[in-house]
């Protein structure tokens, strides 16, 4: 275990975590589009796919700037939520709640990274890393686009004629 005493150590803690979810992501992302049988929830896991390789080279270059490592945190809670995912991916449901089942698992992570991306970009923001600051909040924005994005594919999909019923009920 590290030791944490000021909020500059915290904020690289912080950002080795994400960094390391994010890396978990890349190679998760693949398996989840090759999962989704919605031609656009495959779309959309493809383009996240590309946008979070996107993310761990702003964070690489955050760290360049700051002259830290960015390895040296292993993240568990995308460890545990991509186990959730793959368990979702063997899952027998029919498509349209196995694309629902999907999403649920890529909502959580969405979240779990606008909760990570918000607070490292408010340390930074308190730290005066104006220019991270700013990187992170472009991240953040991606995030909650895709988050955003996700409801409005599960929205669209088809349910069969009884669950569509009883979602009415
Ligand atoms: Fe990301
Ligand atoms: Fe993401």
């Amino acid at each position: 275990m590290s030791t944490i005493t000021t909020l500059e150590e915290l904020f690289v803690e912080q950002l080795q975590d994400l960094y390391n979810a994010e890396t978990q992501l890349i190679k998760a992302l693949p398996a989840m589009a090759k999962a989704a049988h919605s031609p656009a929830l495959k779309d959309s896991f493809e383009a996240h796919f590309e946008q979070t390789k996107e993310h761990a080279a702003r964070l690489e270059q955050i760290f360049e700037v700051l002259g830290k490592e960015a390895d040296g945190k292993k993240c568990q809670a995308m460890l545990g939520l991509i186990k959730e995912g793959k368990e979702m991916i063997s899952e027998k449901a029919s498509s349209e709640v196995k694309d629902i089942g999907l999403i649920a698992a890529a909502q959580r992570v969405e979240h779990y990274e606008i909760a990570g991306y918000g607070c490292v970009r408010t340390y930074a923001k308190i730290l005066g890393h104006k220019e991270a600051a700013k990187t992170l909040q472009t991240t953040l924005d991606e995030e909650a686009a895709t988050d955003k994005k996700l409801t409005v594919i599960a929205e669209k999909l088809n349910l069969l004629p009884q669950e569509e019923a009883a979602l009415k009920n």
